[in-house]
């Protein structure tokens, strides 16, 4: 019985020190009592062997039956405990702890180890939010960059649905998505970039009544619409209250971004365009077409000079204007100052 015993804790012993896998000690402990049983079953009653390793088998099952229970036993409390912890979400997660996991600290490492951006500005981002106007074109890839890149809150406003007119060039909508308010299909889209976003719906139109309101929850406004009303609203209301807009404008082959911030001492939307074109001059991109790659050249460039307005990375395109041309591949960097007599930021109106 003791020989037994010995050579099961030198076969322990001698696993223990060699590193091999738990599975294969065990598996050694069970060829030695599969040796074992084998001798009482084998060998005549009273010969030594038998006599030597306890007399009977009978000891030995009752041995194998205790240990196949305790191990039964363990494995109930271990289902048990995870049945009553539950998995938690990543966003449960989030808002459990407002500071970044490791999880978090992973998915943005690339931005962490930028000078310009590092921790600190990370954090910022976390903190950050931000209003998108219009889901469409523009709004696509701004939604895509900035959820990926982590801020922290996103607002989307936008009373349109996903038709089959936009797949082309809007890519945040998928093919299912057809027929859906594109406010839900945008929110769909982000949290399965990342779940780590709170994004907050606005499924409705920008009017002159909730704009204030709203604008006020945010800390910089994305203008990715496609008319001069909502465009001529979201500048009045930003100097109003001091927020910076981050435009973009797209037709056929070309684009433009630009910062609108004036309390930083650039221009606003009305200092360069005081006035809306002539009818039938600016050309909707229904009625002109528009380049289906382009909105992602302008609104990636807008995510960039938004993620650098958080941040403070940088030089921002307050000031200037960068204005693409997709068909010669050409850009270009234009100057464009606040206007002491504007209408919306001049100095009458303040
Ligand atoms: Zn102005």
């Amino acid at each position: 019985m003791i020989v037994v015993f010995s050579m099961a804790a030198t076969i322990w012993l001698i696993g223990v020190a060699m590193k091999t896998p738990l599975q294969a000690r065990l598996m050694m402990l069970g060829l030695l009592f599969v040796g074992v049983l084998a001798i009482h079953v084998v060998l005549p009653d009273g010969h030594p062997l038998r006599e030597g390793t306890g007399g009977s088998a009978a000891l030995w099952l009752i041995i194998a039956a205790a240990g196949g229970l305790a191990y039964g036993y363990s494995r109930i409390i271990k289902g048990l405990r995870e049945r009553a912890a539950p998995v938690e979400t990543p966003m449960q997660r989030v808002q459990r702890t407002e500071t970044m996991g490791d999880v978090e600290l992973e998915r943005y490492a690339r931005h962490i180890v930028l000078r310009e951006i590092g921790g600190p500005g990370q954090s910022k981002l976390k903190r950050a939010k931000v209003l998108v106007v219009g889901a469409g074109g523009l709004g696509s890839p701004v939604l895509q960059y900035l959820s990926a890149a982590g801020v922290g809150t996103i607002g989307i406003i936008d009373d349109d649905k996903v038709e089959h007119t936009n797949l082309q060039r809007q890519t945040l909508h998928t093919d299912a998505a057809t027929g859906m308010n594109k406010t839900a299909s945008a929110e769909q889209s982000i949290h399965a970039l990342n779940p780590y976003v709170v994004v907050k719906p606005y499924t409705r139109r920008l009017t002159e009544e909730i704009a204030e309101d709203l604008f006020d929850d945010y800390d910089l406004i994305i203008d990715g619409v496609d008319n001069q009303d909502t465009r001529r609203l979201i500048n009045r209301t930003a100097v109003k209250l001091g927020l910076p807009v981050v435009h973009g404008a797209i037709t056929q082959w070309e684009g433009q971004v630009a910062i609108w911030d004036p309390s930083f001492g650039g221009p606003c939307y009305n200092c360069i365009f005081p006035e809306d074109p002539a009818p039938g001059q600016a050309l909707s991109c229904a009625e002109a077409g528009v380049l289906g790659p382009l909105p992602g050249m302008v609104g990636t460039m807008m995510a960039a000079e938004a993620i650098k307005r958080i941040t403070g990375a940088g030089t921002p395109l307050i000031g200037s204007m960068m204005m693409m041309d997709a068909l010669d591949a050409e850009t270009r960097k234009i100057k464009v100052k606040r206007r002491a007599d504007c209408a919306v930021c001049g100095k009458a109106k303040q």
